[in-house]
């Protein structure tokens, strides 16, 4: 049977960009289809911009301890017109250089949503194409639950582009996205209140470190709410908002923020009596070689719902064009990822939580340092650092490393390559640090902190 492609790629974000190109590059026939905008989510609406918009936030604090050196400054003014319409510029920018990497990499773009059809096709614009293989990396997108006055929400897709900048703003949510829009706000000047249902925000991560950096959050500003949620939202005659809670506080925004998870981005994707399985929790089940319940139907990314980050994406898009296009093992290791969140300040992990190595471990060793990092001695600031590192007490082997400060995102990375290499806490202990930085003391913690 003769195809028009090879493979077809619906979605052209982190995922499937990476799986197109590669493809192509051992000699695939390739297009890849796209309706929005190329790059995804986190060139448009997700890491890229959040990471700009997070650097804008921190020069407010910058300029503040900037006084302690001996700087001194008029009243510093943020334009937020200024930012949103930089952003913009640099983001057309990148997404033309996603056009021209998969052109250069002979990938043909099709504009338009695909629906697959059956198990061979795919119509885009009306138009259908006979494929011997189609990739689904059509990712997620923002989930805001039902509540009154939902109309009147914006979520991480609108956020960027806000018209106004919201003077006082209502952040729901206690995940990696109300985090961090809940510092790049109070950075930017906003009065914040970030509203979230359980006992802490940050489930899933280290309990020190959730509480650590609730501590450091509140102390710079953020109004943190927990085991509140929100009941009703009216829009008042001069345009601003009510937020009830549901703890009977009233609270005046002019914006309101949903950051309350993803879900895979499967609407309209599949023909009416088309269709392939889904996991228990509604994303698209894949084998351990991305191959949906339609055999000639591969899945990659956030719509398979793993763990929702563009590295792990761009691994997953990279391992399958590998392995269907160059005859390859499909293996991805998917133990001791690092991550991080950019809140203010940072959040750094990887490996295992506390809670999660002393339930499979007897014997953990903890280590713990928290401290005034040097240049808050004279910066007049009381932000303080946590560092934390797990140890099996019975072979020496890291299990887990975690910070919460300045850059822990950027040290994180390091320490990451050491702990996939298995390294000991005989060898970090055997390793100079680099004197003054924060990063050192890592590598210069002595003294166990059982708890
Ligand atoms: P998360 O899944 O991380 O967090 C969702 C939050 O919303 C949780 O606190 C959850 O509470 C809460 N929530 C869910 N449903 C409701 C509801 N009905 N009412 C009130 N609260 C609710 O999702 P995000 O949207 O923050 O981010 C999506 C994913 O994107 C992340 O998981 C992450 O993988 C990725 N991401 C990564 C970033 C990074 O690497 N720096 C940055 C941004 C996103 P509960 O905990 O109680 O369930």
């Amino acid at each position: 049977m003769s195809y028009d492609y090879d493979l077809m790629v619906i979605g052209a974000g982190s995922g499937g960009v990476r799986a197109a190109r590669m493809a192509a590059s051992f000699g695939a026939k390739v297009a890849i289809c796209e309706d929005r905008y190329m790059g995804g989510t986190c060139v448009n609406v997700g890491c890229v911009p959040k990471k700009l918009y997070v650097y804008a936030s921190e020069y407010s604090k910058q300029v503040k301890n900037a006084k302690g050196f001996g700087w001194s400054t008029p009243e510093p003014h943020f334009d937020w017109a200024t930012l949103r319409d930089n952003k913009k510029a640099e983001i057309t920018r990148l997404n033309g250089i996603y056009d021209n990497i998969l052109g250069g990499a002979n990938v043909q773009i099709i504009n338009g949503r695909g629906k697959i059809i059956d198990e061979h096709t795919v119509e885009i614009n009306g138009q259908q194409y006979r494929c011997e293989r189609i990739l689904i990396a059509v990712g997620g997108w923002p989930f805001v639950p039902d509540v009154e006055g939902k109309e009147h929400v914006v979520s991480s897709n609108e956020i960027f582009d806000l018209a106004e900048f919201p003077k006082r703003i209502v952040v729901v949510g206690g995940g990696y996205i109300a985090v961090e829009f809940a510092g790049i706000f109070n950075g930017l000047g906003s009065q914040v209140t970030q509203l979230y249902r359980g006992d802490l925000f940050l489930r899933g991560f280290d309990q020190e470190v959730r509480d650590f950096a609730a501590q450091e959050i509140a102390k710079q500003g953020v109004n943190l709410q927990f085991n509140t949620d929100v009941s009703a939202i009216k829009k008042q005659d001069d345009g601003s908002l009510h937020i009830q809670t549901n703890q009977g506080e009233v609270i005046e925004a002019d914006a309101v923020l949903y950051a309350t998870g993803r879900k895979p981005h499967l609407h309209n994707l599949f023909a009416e009596g088309m269709n392939v399985e889904l996991n228990k929790r509604g994303y698209i089940a894949v084998d351990e070689t991305f191959k949906t319940s339609v055999p000639s139907i591969l899945a990659v990314g956030d719509v398979i719902g793993g763990m929702e980050l563009t590295p792990v994406a761009l691994e997953e898009g990279m391992t399958l064009a590998r392995h269907y296009y160059d005859g390859q093992p499909c293996e991805i290791d998917y133990t001791n990822i690092a991550t991080a969140v950019f809140c203010q300040p940072n959040i750094g992990t990887v490996g295992m939580t506390e809670e999660q190595a002393r339930e499979k471990y007897s014997n953990v060793v903890k280590y713990r340092s928290e401290f005034r990092a040097l240049k808050h001695t004279i910066s007049g600031s009381d932000e303080r650092t946590l560092m934390k590192l797990l140890v099996d007490g019975d072979t020496d082997k890291i299990l887990g490393v975690h910070m919460v400060g300045p850059d822990a995102g950027e040290i994180m990375q390091g320490l990451a390559v050491a702990i996939k290499a298995g390294a000991t806490k005989a060898e970090f202990d055997a390793t100079i640090g680099i004197h003054p930085t924060a990063a050192e003391e890592f590598v210069t913690m002595r003294t166990p902190v059982n708890s």
